[in-house]
């Protein structure tokens, strides 16, 4: 069944690095890039490889999955934020082997350097059309 008939989308809330397939079943996924050349990985995608400088940069699914590299605790509510304090952000060193960063805002006793950590994807409201606004965020994984 087409968007066109159902009428309801998944959209990201923002400008994501992530992408959302069409069918409502699939989960969304964090999308980075690869070298064509060398095989490295980078997120967000890029032009030219940091590694070897090529330009053969293709498109590329991400694990979402990996251990906490960084992090800081907010506690300070920012005007027209749609998080609410307190939440971690993290900086996530990526299986694939490079990073990204992030947002966690449930467990943060459990927020550490080198814990286990995971992307999920939220539906945070709907817009005026009544589609789910999709952002995502990190989790740790529990033992
Ligand atoms: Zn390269």
């Amino acid at each position: 069944m087409s968007e066109a008939t159902t009428g309801k989308k998944r959209l990201p809330l923002r400008r994501a690095g992530f992408v959302i397939p069409e069918d409502p079943k699939a989960e969304p996924y964090l999308v980075g890039c690869k070298c064509g050349n060398c095989g490295k990985y980078f997120s967000p995608p890029r032009v030219i490889c940091l590694n070897c400088a090529e330009q053969q940069m293709e498109p590329a699914a991400l694990s979402g999955k990996g251990t906490v590299y960084s992090y800081t605790i907010v506690h300070q509510q920012l005007p027209f934020s749609v998080v609410q304090v307190p939440y971690a952000i993290v900086i996530v060193a990526l299986e694939e082997g490079c990073q990204t960063h992030g947002v966690v805002t449930v467990n943060l006793d459990s927020v550490a350097v080198g814990a286990p950590i995971e992307v999920y994807f939220e539906k945070v409201r709907e817009d005026d059309e009544g589609n789910d606004l999709i952002v995502n965020k990190f989790r740790i994984v529990q033992k």
